[in-house]
């Protein structure tokens, strides 16, 4: 089951939705912002991690 969170952004305020699924494979990755670049999330487990671009604020 996926498991949705919302990350913002430490560095430039952006928002994003984090969707988290477990993986039978034990895999590394990382996430970053594709506003500033800034390293939202880094991983090494067995799961893997997508990124959701939230602009509902963005009015
Ligand atoms: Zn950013």
């Amino acid at each position: 089951m996926a498991n949705k969170t919302t990350i913002i952004c430490k560095k430039c305020g952006e928002k994003y939705f984090i969707t988290e699924e477990n993986y039978p494979m034990r895999d590394k990755g990382r996430l970053t912002c594709e506003k500033c670049g800034y390293v939202l999330k880094v991983w090494n487990c067995g799961a893997v991690y997508s990124l959701e671009k939230s602009s509902d604020e963005d009015k």
